[in-house]
C-alpha cells in the first residue's frame, strides 16, 4: 500500500518503524536485567518516533530493539514501561485498532477493559498502574508486540480487518 507522507520529519522518523511482516514483529523481546544509560536513550528515542508518527502506543521491537519496554501516551499522560507485565484483567472492552506497524490496516479488538501493568519506570522505580478504556487496550497491545503478536492475531473474523488510507482523521488513534 502506498503512504503519502507530508512532512519529510515525519516521514524519516516512520522509516524506523518496522513494517508487518517483518519476522521482528514475530519474535518475543527480552526481559532488561538491568536499567542502563541506553535504555533511558531507547526510551526517549522511541517517545520521539512515536509522537512524530503520530501514534499513541509503540513498543520497542517495532523498532527493531527486542527488549522489553514499551511507551504510551493517549493523551491523559505519558508512560515508559521496562519489563512490563499485566497482573490483573477484568472486564471487556472492543476498540477498532490500527498499528503503525501495519499502516492502513484497522480492526475490531476485544481485550480486557480493565488492567493492571506493572513494571519498572525509566529511573528505575517499580511502578504499578491502573488502566482502563483506551490506555488498557493500548497496553495490551504494546504488551503483545514484546511477545511477537500484533493485533490481527486477536482478530477471530477476518472480514473485519479493513484496509483504510493511511492519511485520515484517525491515524492518531495508531499504536
Ligand atoms: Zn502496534
Amino acid at each position: 500500500m502506498d503512504t503519502n507522507f507530508t512532512s519529510s520529519y515525519n516521514y524519516n522518523m516512520n522509516k524506523k518503524i518496522i513494517k508487518f511482516p517483518s519476522p521482528m514483529l514475530k519474535k518475543k523481546a527480552k526481559v532488561v536485567k538491568r536499567l542502563t544509560p541506553e535504555i533511558v536513550r531507547l526510551i526517549d528515542e522511541m517517545i520521539k518516533i512515536m509522537l512524530a508518527a503520530p501514534g499513541i502506543g509503540l513498543a520497542a521491537p517495532q523498532i527493531g530493539v527486542l527488549l522489553r519496554v514499551i511507551v504510551a501516551d493517549t493523551g491523559e499522560g505519558r508512560w515508559a514501561i521496562i519489563n512490563p507485565k499485566l497482573t490483573e484483567k477484568h472486564g471487556a472492552q472492543t476498540f477498532v485498532e490500527g498499528c503503525l506497524s501495519l499502516p492502513g490496516i484497522e480492526a475490531p479488538v476485544d481485550r480486557a477493559s480493565q488492567v493492571i501493568v506493572s513494571g519498572m519506570d525509566r529511573r528505575g522505580e517499580k511502578i504499578k498502574i491502573e488502566a482502563k478504556g483506551l490506555l488498557a487496550t493500548v497496553f495490551q497491545h504494546e504488551i503483545d508486540h514484546l511477545d511477537g503478536k500484533v493485533f490481527i492475531d486477536r482478530v477471530k473474523d477476518p472480514s473485519l480487518i479493513k484496509y483504510v488510507a493511511f492519511e485520515r482523521e484517525k491515524r492518531e488513534e495508531l499504536i
